[in-house]
């Protein structure tokens, strides 16, 4: 028999928006439960420098704000429990979830907040060369190019952040960008253009990878310039992909509705989705401002909402004796 749990408010998720969702139904005394996921602390954890979340002066670090955050939802009563959720079911409440531990949790209301992962542009030479040399995470592998060439692939905040982090080990970074003009914030670009080790290749995608297989290692970059049809290779020692995002949300497939590009659709100025007692908060649902201050807002909306349903409709019928 699997070991059961039943829980007022479960939440998956442990980035700003499941923590702060944490943080308030803890404090509304709805004893949440908070399954962390793969990837404990979400996106902030593979971030260095943060500037721009509200209430420090000095620049801190991603990881460590993703640990106060554990730590606040833990301190107000939040259970956080290492495991990963593979199956949910929201037929009926209590929405039945279970756990890579085998572990089930019924929870009267549930809380998504799953984030989103890095994108890829889906090359077979770049899947290929994935960890040997083509990266989506320079806070992860810039370590490894110390005195090396690489390209980051992209032009929004992440492209321009990884290639201004990149300078920390690389000799040269080349910020390889579709169009002529960034996406990336204004300050963002000044520190980029500043830099001397960092040039930018306008019109120009990535077409292939090239290197050597036995063992592994990226050579070389097939790119081509967009306007022209002109390729070229340069001969290059790491390659960065930096072209978004895509939400996580395969857990709920067909079981919520879903805008076409795969984020979760919520009522207006809410986190309702399309299931009665089903709340998503944060970069799942958010496919706009995807910001950890916006993450911890929708993280507060969607225990707030939470704490609302329950108290209209009240707990859901026991599930334990069924399994
Ligand atoms: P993003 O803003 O969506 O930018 C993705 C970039 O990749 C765009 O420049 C896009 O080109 C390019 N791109 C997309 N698909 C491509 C493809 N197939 N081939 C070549 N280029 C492609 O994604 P992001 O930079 O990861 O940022 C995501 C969100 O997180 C944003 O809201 C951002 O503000 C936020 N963020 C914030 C911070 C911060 O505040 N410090 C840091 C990181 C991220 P186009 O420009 O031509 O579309």
């Amino acid at each position: 028999m699997s070991k059961t749990t039943q829980a007022k408010v479960v939440i998956i998720g442990s980035g700003p928006a499941g923590y702060t969702a944490a943080i308030y139904a803890a404090r509304a005394m709805l004893d949440p439960i908070l399954i962390q996921g793969v990837q404990p602390g979400g996106q902030l954890t593979i971030t260095t420098d943060v500037e721009n979340y509200p209430g420090f002066a000095d620049v801190i670090q991603g990881p460590w704000l993703m640990e106060q955050m554990q730590k606040q939802a833990a301190h107000v009563g939040t259970q956080v429990v290492t495991d990963h959720v593979n199956k949910v079911d929201l037929a009926r409440r209590p929405f039945r979830l279970e756990c890579d531990s085998g572990h089930i949790y019924f929870a009267d209301t549930l809380i998504l907040a799953t984030g989103a992962q890095a994108r890829w542009l889906d090359l077979p030479s770049e899947q290929k060369f994935r960890g040997y040399g083509v990266s989506a995470c320079a806070t992860c592998d810039g370590f490894f190019y110390r005195g090396k060439e690489v390209l980051v692939i992209g032009g929004g905040n992440t492209a321009v952040e990884e290639a201004l982090f990149l300078t920390n080990f690389a000799s040269k970074v080349t910020v390889v960008h579709r169009r002529d003009s960034f996406r990336a914030e204004r300050i963002l670009q000044e520190r980029l253009y500043q830099n001397p080790k960092i040039s930018v290749l306008w019109h120009t995608v990535l077409q292939d990878v090239g290197g050597d297989e036995n063992p592994f290692k990226v050579k070389a970059a097939v790119l081509r310039n967009v306007k022209t049809g002109e390729i070229t290779e340069r001969p290059i020692d790491g390659i960065f992909i930096a072209i978004g995002h895509s939400p996580a949300s395969e857990l709920v497939g067909g079981q919520v509705e879903m805008k076409h590009s795969g984020y979760i659709k919520t009522a207006p100025h809410s986190t309702a989705t399309s299931v009665p007692g089903v709340f998503a908060a944060g970069d799942v649902a958010d496919d706009i401002y995807r910001q950890a201050v916006t993450a911890a807002g929708l993280g507060c909306i969607a225990a707030l909402e939470a704490e609302k349903f329950l108290a209209a409709h009240g707990e859901a019928e026991p599930r334990l004796a069924a399994e």
